[in-house]
């Protein structure tokens, strides 16, 4: 089972699982299995509620992720708490105002100054007990104005230090699923994989 409900995020994985030739079958949260919230102090925490959560209704193995961004200026925020940076009901436009709006409000113009990292940490969780834990990091900063209309969430604004000046948006736009190879999510969810291989076959 898969424990998100983000469209985006499930899209993602199952290109990167499918990109990586991760030959396991992602079936979505049945409907009427309920939301958790987000109420650890940790992308780990979180991530693993999730996972326990759907588990526990439908007894079958789970897998779930949580995702933040960190910038270095702002003290790791917005952090484990992204999603609802710019408050209930988690907005991604508000989100991404609020963090162009606190960089530009400090005066941080360069690249060194709005240094931040998208981290994702993805769990697999057994009935039987067992958990495989992976994290994966993207280092880059966060430019003045959104750029480039694919992607979604902080994609507009994230220019990965790996790539060539394109902001994720941009990066998706001209080509879908590019973004992977070297995104957070991309790594956490290889990673993930790799361990999930070792334990099926120990
Ligand atoms: P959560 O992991 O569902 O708590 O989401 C964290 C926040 O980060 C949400 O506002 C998402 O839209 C955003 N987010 C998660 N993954 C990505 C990504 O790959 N690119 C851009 N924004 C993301």
């Amino acid at each position: 089972m898969l424990a998100t409900t983000n469209a985006n995020k499930a899209r993602e994985i199952r290109e990167i699982f499918s990109a990586a030739g991760v030959d396991i079958e992602l079936l979505d949260r049945p409907a009427e299995v309920p939301e958790v919230e987000e109420t650890e102090e940790t992308l780990a925490g979180n991530a693993r509620r999730k996972a326990a959560a759907l588990m526990q209704a439908t007894g079958l193995p789970t897998i779930a992720e949580d995702t933040g961004i960190e910038v270095g200026a702002l003290g790791g925020a917005p952090g484990v708490r992204s999603a609802r940076y710019a408050g209930e009901p988690a907005d991604d436009e508000a989100n991404v105002d609020r963090l162009l709006a606190e960089l530009q409000a400090r005066g941080l113009v360069t690249p060194a100054q709005r240094h931040a990292r998208f981290v994702t940490v993805a769990v697999a969780l057994w009935p039987g007990g067992g958990e495989q834990m992976a994290e994966g990091v993207v280092e880059g900063w966060v430019a003045p104005e959104r750029r480039g209309t694919g992607g979604f969430g902080y994609d507009p604004v994230f220019v990965p230090d790996e790539g060539d000046g394109r902001t994720f948006g941009e990066i998706e736009e001209a080509t879908p699923g590019a973004k992977h190879g070297l995104s957070h999510r991309g790594r956490a969810f290889r990673a993930l994989a790799g361990s999930l291989g070792a334990a099926l076959h120990r």
